[in-house]
């Protein structure tokens, strides 16, 4: 599952909006202290379902809106859209007929967030499945925050197998079978 494209609007110091192109190989994102580096991955991890907010670095779901400067009033939602090359069939089987995958999330003040793959409604857990057979997603091992480094060292034996688990991709399936079990 290959990233394409992120674009932005709203959310958090992106009011205008912003689109991020990820092309082949590695893509640095450089700037001053409080630039919105973190931001853009926090943006990566919200549209891919993140449901904490205190792992996007707020006290509420609201907090991911911009919140307005001395000289720009704040917005009323947020807009994330993640572009996604499904060529490889990485995607789950249900995504086959589709090379191209957008997933996008809007969350609007106090009414909550909602999700559309290729401009369908969809449910989170959609959402969250497209990505747990892709060791993406928002808990994904591959996304390492700031200050997060340490805590991995020093994570007990299962915990650092929880996370190679998820690295090597099997961790969906995991999610899968809980998901069956429900059923
Ligand atoms: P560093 O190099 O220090 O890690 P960074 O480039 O990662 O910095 P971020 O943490 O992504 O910076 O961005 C922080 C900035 O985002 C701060 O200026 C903060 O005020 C702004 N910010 C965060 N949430 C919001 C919000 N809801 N509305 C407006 N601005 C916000
Ligand atoms: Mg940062």
């Amino acid at each position: 599952m290959r990233f394409d494209r992120l674009r932005l609007s709203g959310f958090k110091s992106f009011v205008e909006p912003t689109e991020l192109l990820i092309r082949d190989g590695l893509t640095g994102v450089v700037g001053p202290n409080g630039c919105g580096k973190s931001n853009l991955l926090e943006a990566l991890r919200w549209v891919m379902g993140e449901s904490s907010p205190k792992s996007m670095r707020g006290g509420g779901m609201d907090d991911v809106i911009f919140a307005g400067t001395a000289r720009r009033p704040a917005r009323d939602f947020a807009d994330v859209t993640l572009t996604i090359d499904n060529r490889s069939r990485r995607a789950a089987a249900q995504f086959n007929a589709d090379d191209v995958l957008e997933v996008s999330r809007r969350i609007e003040r106090e009414m909550g967030s909602a999700y559309r793959i290729n401009g369908r409604e969809a449910r989170a857990k959609a959402v969250q499945l497209l990505f747990a057979d892709a060791a993406t997603g928002a808990h994904s091992p591959a996304l390492v925050s700031q200050g997060r480094v340490a805590a991995i060292i020093a994570a007990k034996p299962v915990e650092r197998r929880a996370l190679l688990e998820e690295a090597a991709g099997i961790s969906g399936l995991h999610v899968r079978r809980r998901e069956a079990e429900i059923r």
